[in-house]
């Protein structure tokens, strides 16, 4: 499988992971659904396993597997056989990061060990209600007291918001100035700290988005990541590697969804013939089996050149836009072939495509892909003129 991308220890790998997600996630999916979240357990289980934060430095927990094909082999294990809301990947590689790469020794004794063995669960919050792809526009804010920061202001629809136990918390650290943001390690607990609403959603049923309220939250300054002032360029740094792991998910969403349909339209029969005999949709397989390959091979490109530290940004934000208007189409066309079948609950089917429906909105919009992508050829209004040539 992928012979060109992955090697025999990842298939290895894919084997033991593969049963992972059918025997211990599998079985929990409708229960969680149904009660809106993941049991903390799976956490605990994943952890046990070495499943989490692979790639973590063993002086942390971690087993340092720095190499990003393990994580894309459980991303893809976990769409297709396991449950899309469980978001191992933002604990593991989303969030962890900016603990372990901007974190002090001893944020990382803290916290990464428990991280590791799934105790400690993890979020991000940047988005607010007024301030979502245009982060400058938030209005949480960090007031310097000496010790510890004062931190006050509300977030909303955060990912594990009401299981997370750790979350990383973009406030504005001066008023005067919008680029000013800090990054600061919230935890369960601390006095101020409040949940709200766990959202209600198109899809994603077992993820817990929520939103999170902060009111004079007295964060320490061993809480605070790196230069308070410099949250808005770490959070930039780190959002390429988030829309590589969401481009990974949506081709595999995409070949799952190809897969269960291709089944379908051999086994349905109507007019003398199945689905699959009437050339329009046999064409339709063969467009989508093109796109899927087409996009499984940039894909896989980019997770190479992720591991060699060369993931651009604006590459990462092609993978991201096409995969995830790739999966849009696909999944649309897929419900189509399954008829009124296809939109039954009954079906998966039904929950993949409104499951894919937020892939083109969160980590970025597609609009935003677009704009990272026109500034990188030169099209940049802000440097003088669209038209002008140059970066
Ligand atoms: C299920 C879910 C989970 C999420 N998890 C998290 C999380 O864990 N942590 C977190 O911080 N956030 C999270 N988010 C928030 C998510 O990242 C934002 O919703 C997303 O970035 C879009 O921001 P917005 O909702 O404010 O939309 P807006 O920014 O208000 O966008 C509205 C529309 O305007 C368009 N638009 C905006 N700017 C431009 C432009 N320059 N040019 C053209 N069009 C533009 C957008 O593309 C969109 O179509 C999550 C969201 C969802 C739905």
């Amino acid at each position: 499988m992928r012979p060109e991308h992955f090697e025999e220890e990842h298939e290895m790998f894919r084997e033991s992971v593969h049963r992972f997600f059918v025997n211990e996630v599998a079985p929990h999916r409708e229960a969680w659904h149904a009660q809106c979240q993941v049991d903390r357990e799976i956490y605990l289980k994943a952890g046990a396993q070495g499943l989490l934060c692979m790639y973590v430095d063993p002086a942390y927990g971690g087993a340092g597997v720095d190499d990003f094909r393990y994580e894309q082999i459980l991303i893809e294990e976990n769409q297709r056989h396991g449950d899309p809301g469980f978001f191992i990947h933002l604990h593991s590689r989303l969030v962890a990061p900016y603990i372990t790469t901007l974190g002090t020794e001893e944020q990382k004794q803290r916290f990464m060990p428990g991280c590791v063995r799934g105790e400690t669960i993890l979020g991000i919050a940047m988005t607010e209600a007024g301030a979502g792809s245009d982060l400058a526009g938030m209005k949480c804010r960090a007031e310097d007291r000496g010790d510890h920061f004062l931190l006050n202001g509300q977030k909303t629809y955060i990912s594990n918001g009401i299981i997370g136990d750790l979350f990383v918390v973009a406030a504005r650290t001066d008023p005067q100035s919008p680029r000013a943001i800090g990054l600061f390690l919230v935890e369960r607990g601390m006095p101020g700290f409040e949940r709200g609403r766990r959202l209600k959603k198109m899809g994603l049923e077992s993820q817990d988005t929520a939103e999170l309220y902060f009111e004079n939250v007295r964060v320490p300054k061993a809480n605070v990541l790196g230069d308070p002032t410099q949250g808005f360029y770490y959070l930039m740094r780190f959002l390429a590697e988030e829309r590589l792991l969401g481009a990974c998910s949506y081709v595999a969403n995409a070949q799952a969804a190809f897969d269960i349909t291709l089944d379908f339209i051999r086994e349905r029969r109507m007019f003398g013939q199945t689905v699959a005999d009437f050339q329009v949709n046999r064409f339709k397989m063969a467009d989508m089996r093109t796109e899927i390959d087409i996009s499984q091979v940039f894909v896989d490109s980019c997770v190479r050149q992720h591991n060699q530290g060369k993931l651009t940004a604006d590459m990462a934000a092609r993978a991201k836009l096409f995969t995830s208007e790739m999966e849009g189409r696909v999944m649309d066309e897929c419900v189509q072939l399954h008829g009124g079948a296809g939109y039954m609950d009954e079906y998966p089917i039904s929950r993949m495509y409104r499951n894919a429906r937020i892939s083109r909105i969160y980590a970025g919009t597609s609009e935003i892909m677009r704009e990272i992508i026109a500034r990188s050829i030169g099209l940049d209004p802000r440097k003088g003129g669209a038209g002008r040539k140059g970066g």
